[in-house]
């Protein structure tokens, strides 16, 4: 039987770096499930639909084959055979992700392959959804979270670093959007697991985050990090 973790939270609390760095350390595979909304919507957006155009997606979907892949350890997603693990990361995609994973539809299209990949191995999931939804017999639930300021302070430097020209405003307008989004959308909208731990991280750096997961991975599954 495999173990899965389940890491739901906002945009922006450090989730996917949290994430595979506490997979790493318990050898688990690292399961990025934002990656695949993304690659719908750079399909979408690539092939000329309005991603918040539910029947353009839609009629879409029989076209896309997304796939996850590890190379040397590291989640690469595929569309169709070519690798676009970095191209969904721009603006424009993040904002067709949030708009896309909306139409029920496209979690349908989604969930089989989420669900087989934690079948298949001990993973750590991250998403919006993962706890609630997809894995709800999972071993151990985290929400992992941060105040929407932190969480665009540490967006924007990102993207500064990136080269991208953005303003720290444009950053937080971006991400209250995108909670606002997620929050009060119809279906598997993000909330709190009843029975998930909360993780707060506004006022703890990254290594802190990453011992604290580790923590309690180790405490409520009884894995043992790789190497002890
Ligand atoms: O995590 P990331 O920011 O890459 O996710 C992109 C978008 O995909 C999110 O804003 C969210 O709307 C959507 N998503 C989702 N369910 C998941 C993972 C991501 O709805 N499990």
């Amino acid at each position: 039987m495999s173990i899965n973790i389940a890491i739901d939270g906002p945009a922006g609390a450090g989730k996917s770096t949290i994430a595979k760095a506490a997979a790493k350390k318990f050898g688990f595979i690292y399961v990025d499930t934002g990656a695949l909304y993304r690659s719908i919507a750079y399909y979408a957006i690539n092939h000329g639909a309005d991603t918040k155009n539910a029947e353009q997606v839609i009629a879409m979907l029989n076209d896309i084959t997304p796939e996850l892949k590890y190379i040397n350890g590291v989640q690469h997603v595929f569309v169709n055979g070519e690798d676009v693990s970095n191209k969904i990361r721009t603006p424009e995609v993040s904002m067709g992700a949030s708009n896309v994973s909306a139409i029920p539809a496209v979690r349908d299209f989604l969930f089989e392959l989420q669900r087989r990949i934690a079948r298949e191995n001990n993973v750590v999931m991250d998403g919006r959804d993962i706890g609630t939804v997809v894995l709800p017999d999972a071993e151990l639930k985290i929400y992992l979270t941060a105040s929407a300021e932190e969480r665009a302070r540490r967006r924007h430097v990102e993207l500064i670093e990136k080269g991208e020209n953005v303003s720290f405003e444009e950053v937080l307008a971006d991400v209250n959007q995108r909670d606002y989004n997620d929050m009060h959308r119809e279906i598997a909208p993000l909330k709190q697991a009843e029975d998930a731990v909360l993780c707060d991280t506004t006022e703890v750096d990254l290594q802190g985050a990453i011992d604290m997961l580790c923590g309690i991975i180790e405490d409520k599954t009884g894995a043992k990090p790789r190497g002890n």
